[in-house]
């Protein structure tokens, strides 16, 4: 639930596979010069009302009635999350402390992702049960993927059947966190402008933010399907 996610792409052989590849990476990095872009120009914007990360995440959960999930600051640059079993909203360090267009978006998008929690929005239970077994098998990939297929060291029908597996089990996760980062979005813009954090004509910059990061999900996700749509077509024609 981290305002970016992490790709898994791996160069695939073959004509088609190097097309596949080409045309996934640069979506990929097209949502992140979007979202760094985006991010950029309006964490350099400050809200006319003056109230930080923290407070519009605070202010949130409060009207929200919740009183359990505690707000904590992390370092780097847009490593802003929360945390459902901890129960902790980590805001990156200029979120935090600054009133910035993008640093009030941002935390009122993970206080977002703290509602669906408490509201037991579907989708996010959906993605929760599914983490661990998605962590499990996405750190079997570099092994199936340079070790099984590229190298050899599996038999070919077993690594790819194995890849086509976790790659399908990928996707479907990468779909399932779409309407989650949406929705925690629509829930920011909503929130935001509804306490009176931010004024309507702020709503644009705001937007401009989040929506440059829902990006980098439907690229996460186009990635994965990428590689699963390659190993179907590669187990067919052998
Ligand atoms: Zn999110």
């Amino acid at each position: 639930m981290s305002i970016t996610p992490v790709f898994s792409f791996f160069i695939l052989p073959g004509a088609s596979g190097l097309l596949l590849f080409a045309a996934a990476f640069i979506f990929a990095m097209w949502a992140q010069m979007k979202v760094k872009s985006a991010y950029a120009k309006y964490s350099r914007i400050p809200s006319r009302g003056g109230i930080t990360g923290y407070e519009a995440a605070d202010a949130i959960m409060r009207k929200a009635g919740i009183r359990d999930v505690k707000i904590v600051r992390v370092p780097g640059q847009l490593t802003d999350h929360y945390d459902p079993i901890n129960k902790k909203l980590a805001l990156s360090d200029h979120n935090y402390r600054s009133s910035s267009l993008a640093a009030v978006g941002v935390a009122a998008h993970e206080a977002g992702h703290a509602i669906q929690h408490k509201v037991g929005y579907v989708m996010m239970n959906i993605r929760q049960t599914m983490a661990p077994a998605v962590n499990v098998a996405a750190s079997f990939l570099p092994f199936i993927m340079i070790g099984g297929i590229f190298l050899g060291l599996l038999p070919w029908g077993l690594a790819i059947d194995l890849g086509i597996i976790i790659y399908a089990l990928l996707t479907l996760f990468h779909l399932v966190t779409l309407p989650v980062e949406f929705d925690a979005t629509r829930r920011a813009k909503r929130e935001l402008e509804g306490l009176g954090i931010i004024a309507r004509e702020e709503a644009g910059g705001v937007a401009a933010t989040l929506n440059a990061a829902g990006w980098t999900y439907v690229a996460a996700f186009a990635g994965s399907l990428m590689n699963l749509v390659y190993l179907i077509l590669l187990r067919g024609r052998n």
